[in-house]
């Protein structure tokens, strides 16, 4: 499964009680670089001042990263990607690496949350890159290169819109019912 949607819509949290409730590794490429810049690691310090400015890592440093994620063991009966791919060369990678690899992918959730309800989940969080100014880079970010991914996935007749602006356990309850059907 493919987590698309703004950032704040809930995509991570959802993720992760989906992975639970199914038992398939939660990916997020978002939380693969914190990590690594934490660590301060050769990808770390590369990323970190794309990530502190809100705009997307270059695709060479993710495009690596997950296709090792997606091969690991824990990987071959299914995950949830969360926040990768976030713009078209990178679902175009996404569809090469799952041909080369064999594994579909059964749903692309577009979780759909209104732009101000948006902006105060990420002021309330707190991370490093939820300042108003990075917020709004973020939002303009994903409004060019992450949301024609909606239409990428339209096209392809994997994607299911689920109303994110709902109480946690009401989207988790729908998203389980989804992967159970
Ligand atoms: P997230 O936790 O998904 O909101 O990601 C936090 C930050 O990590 C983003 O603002 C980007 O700087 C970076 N990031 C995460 N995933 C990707 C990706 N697939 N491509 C490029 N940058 C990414």
């Amino acid at each position: 499964m493919i987590f698309l949607g703004p950032p704040g819509a809930g995509k991570g949290t959802q993720a992760s009680r989906l992975s639970d409730a199914c038992g398939v590794p939660h990916v997020s490429t978002g939380d693969i670089l914190r990590t690594a810049v934490s660590a301060q690691t050769e990808l770390g310090r590369k990323a970190e001042h794309y990530m502190n400015a809100g705009e997307l890592v270059p695709d060479n440093l993710v495009l690596d990263l997950i296709r090792e994620r997606l091969t690991e063991p824990d990987a071959q009966s299914g995950w949830i990607l969360d926040g990768f791919p976030r713009n078209v060369p990178q679902a175009e990678f996404m569809d090469q690496l799952l041909a080369e690899i064999s594994q579909p992918y059964d749903f692309v959730i577009n979780l759909e949350v209104p732009d101000e309800v948006i902006v105060a989940r990420l002021l309330s969080r707190g991370r490093k890159d939820d300042s108003q100014e990075v917020i709004e880079n973020r939002l303009q970010v994903y409004r060019e290169q992450t949301e024609p991914l909606i239409e990428f996935y339209r096209g392809r007749q994997k994607l299911v819109s689920i109303d994110g602006n709902r109480p946690m356990d009401t989207v988790a309850n729908d998203l389980q019912s989804l992967v159970r059907a």
